[in-house]
């Protein structure tokens, strides 16, 4: 999609060091961690958020949480101590990037925090 920001990393058109990538996902460090170990994880394919996800998307779904997620939980030594997936979504929900993305942030104890405002 144009001038989404996400699309130029899968498109290599900005070029980022990837921590993850296969055929259907890219995932990269976040530029402003928010805790020892912040990756997001992002579908090759655009979607403007969590809920533009249709019955084909599936597998898409289901690869992100059955292999994506913990592959990486593992590469980046958080698979034992623990994480957080974030999906932050639309306006109310503070998401910046209209491409769907899951942070995954840990590497550190994490205070619980759901976020009220901004
Ligand atoms: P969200 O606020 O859930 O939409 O998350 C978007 C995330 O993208 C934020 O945590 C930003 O720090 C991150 N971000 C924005 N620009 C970049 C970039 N150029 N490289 C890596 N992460 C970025
Ligand atoms: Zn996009």
């Amino acid at each position: 999609m144009k001038d989404c920001l996400f699309c130029k990393f899968v498109s290599g058109e900005i070029k980022t060091s990837l921590v993850y990538e296969d055929e259907s996902v890219i995932a990269f460090r976040d530029i402003n961690p928010q805790a020892a170990q912040h990756i997001l994880i992002v579908p090759r394919k655009h979607f403007d958020n969590v809920t533009k996800l249709e019955d084909v998307d599936r597998e898409l779904a289901a690869h992100i949480f059955v292999d994506v997620v913990p592959t990486i939980a593992k590469k980046i030594g958080v698979d034992e101590s623990g994480f957080r997936l974030v999906i932050n979504t639309g306006k109310e929900g503070g998401q910046s990037v209209n491409h769907l993305h899951i942070h995954l942030i840990g590497g550190e104890p994490l205070t619980n925090h759901f976020g009220k405002g901004v």
